[in-house]
């Protein structure tokens, strides 16, 4: 057989030749919304490489970009990859000195930056080790107040340049793209994405068990350009020639609804966070988005409550994912199998509560803290390890590999997986409440509190305890209207666990802090709180 493998210029090539008409829709910071078609698209990518290729935009080098999910962002995937370089997204959530660090260890040469983040880039740029050349993601301004000194501007690359005559040829284990993942704890960590890598990823999530995606799909990532590659959707969508609507910075209900209506968008892909807001938003507006078929939930445990509002009343499938940035991210997703054809509608939602099983490619296992592994029957809960080609196996730039002594990566997660290879996440390792020597889920506990009417937002964490060492301790937030007591949420748990698992305290709060990625920070939860039960 032949041994070329694939390259991302080969995505943009074949959809181009196959696809030329199907379209792409941006909307940008302004709220105007642009059209492509991909032949339209595919001239401003092949003048965008040429520009980089004059700039002296060599294989290998990194070229960052920090950006909302839009047309720009778009063509700088494909027009750096393409090239042999590498697109490494910068998450502008993330605390400035971890930008400044991240762009330092990648050594970036240029950073292309959306003007909703110019402010950073003028802030931090004077740290910059690798002096980044920066090109402003816009036309050129027509005021001093916009204008970053120095700066370059993407308009004018795409107007100067004449088309690249042909995409270079290159290994296919070459770098194609780099992001960091958020580091709660210590510096961030970069995960270097391989072209063979991200094509096998795209290939395998438009299959009909994962997104199932085809030349009819009208697809929203909410879920950002600027971490994990928006789940691989700007690639996956491409490969099969589907509609791509970017949503651009506007991410709040209102926004994603009225532009998923404008689309008729049938997938839209997020973290819980974001369908919470926007089914808020349905809800108060009495609406509903009639062209949505299914949204694609990860990050975060999506909640029953969740699932079952999206499915009984907008009528929306809920596709529970599982993943994480070292697996470029997907790792397991629940469509059900030919086994589960005829469950009741209570089971089936019992079964979409569990993060799936392994997409083909990735295997999965459960170990004891002695590393033993562990039986796969829905009971044994262990650390999550995993394997497969779109796994790290190492950190970018560290001299050891990031695997076990026999090849597999420990994810961080407790997990258990059934019989049938469905895993369910219990916790992050770290944040599970070990009471008198057992284990209590917190994202279970979190799951069932936000089914609660009056409960908008809630976290459990490990405070600790005299006599069990740790109890799970609540934390919410009411719904602006409600009343809800203390007591009347801990009796809402009544039935739901053991009782053992029960918080025996709550405390309401305004707001709960979150992460670059929309995790809530359980770690700053536990310095305010973990003492609650001793005082
Ligand atoms: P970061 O970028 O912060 O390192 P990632 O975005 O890579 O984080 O998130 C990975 C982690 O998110 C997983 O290890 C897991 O704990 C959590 N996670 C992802 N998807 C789910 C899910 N569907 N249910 C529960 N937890 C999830």
């Amino acid at each position: 057989m032949q041994t070329n493998g694939l390259l991302i210029s080969d995505i943009l090539e074949y959809t181009v030749r196959h696809n030329p008409d199907s379209k792409i829709t941006s909307r940008d910071n302004d709220g105007s919304i642009r059209q492509f078609s991909y032949s339209e698209l595919y001239q401003r990518v092949l003048k965008l490489a040429s520009a980089l290729d004059q700039l002296g935009v060599a294989l290998g080098d990194r070229i960052a970009t920090i950006a909302w999910n839009n047309h720009r962002h778009l063509e700088l995937y494909y027009a750096i990859s393409g090239l042999g370089a590498v697109t490494h997204t910068i998450n502008p959530r993330l605390f400035h000195e971890q930008i400044s660090y991240i762009v330092n260890h990648a050594e970036d040469k240029m950073i292309f930056v959306d003007e909703s983040f110019v402010d950073i880039v003028r802030e931090l740029q004077s740290s910059f080790t690798s002096k980044p050349t920066i090109v402003l993601m816009t036309e050129r301004p027509t005021s001093a107040e916009q204008a970053l000194e120095g700066a370059l501007y993407y308009e004018d690359l795409i107007e100067g340049a004449t088309p690249l005559n042909g995409w270079p040829s290159f290994d296919d284990q070459a770098a194609a793209a780099l992001c960091y993942t958020s580091g709660t704890t210590g510096n961030p960590k970069g995960a270097l994405y391989s072209h063979s890598s991200t094509i096998l990823h795209a290939m395998n999530a438009c299959r009909p068990d994962i997104f199932d995606f085809d030349k009819s799909s009208v697809i929203l990532p909410v879920v950002p350009m600027f971490h994990v590659s928006a789940w691989g959707t700007p690639y996956a969508a491409l490969m099969c020639g589907a509609h791509l609507v970017l949503p651009g910075s506007a991410l709040d209900g209102q926004s994603l609804s009225e532009l998923a209506k404008r689309c008729e968008v049938d997938c839209m892909l997020g973290v819980p966070s974001i369908w919470f807001s926007l089914l808020a938003f349905l809800k108060s507006n009495d609406t509903t988005l009639p062209s949505l078929k299914k949204v694609v939930v990860g990050g975060s445990a999506a909640p029953e409550s969740m699932i079952s509002e999206f499915e009984d009343i907008h009528d929306v499938r809920v596709i529970h994912a599982w993943g994480m940035t070292e697996l470029s991210p997907l790792g397991t997703i629940n469509t059900a199998s030919i086994t589960h054809t005829h469950l009741e509608k209570a089971a089936l939602l019992q079964l979409q509560k569990k993060q799936g099983r392994a997409s083909f490619g990735i295997k999965l296992k459960i170990v004891n803290a002695d590393n033993e592994e562990l039986p796969q029957d829905g009971n044994a809960v262990g650390r999550l390890l995993v394997k497969g080609p779109w796994v790290i196996e190492r950190y970018y730039k560290a001299d050891e590999s990031a695997l076990t002594e026999d090849g597999w990566f420990d994810t961080g997660d407790v997990a258990s997986i059934d019989e049938l290879g469905y895993m369910t996440i219990v916790d992050r390792e770290k944040d599970v409440v070990k009471s008198g020597g057992e284990w209590i889920s917190s994202i279970e506990l979190e799951n069932i509190a936000v089914g609660h009417d009056g409960v908008k937002e809630a976290a459990v964490i490990a405070a600790h305890h005299e006599k069990w060492d740790e109890r799970p301790l609540l934390i919410a937030v009411k719904h602006s209207m409600a009343t809800i007591s203390k007591d009347e949420l801990i009796g809402y748990f009544d039935g739901k666990v053991a009782k053992w698992w029960i918080p025996d305290d709550v405390i309401f709060v305004d707001a709960l802090p979150y992460n670059a990625t929309g995790k809530i920070l359980k770690r700053d939860l536990r310095l305010s709180y973990e003492d609650h039960y001793l005082k």
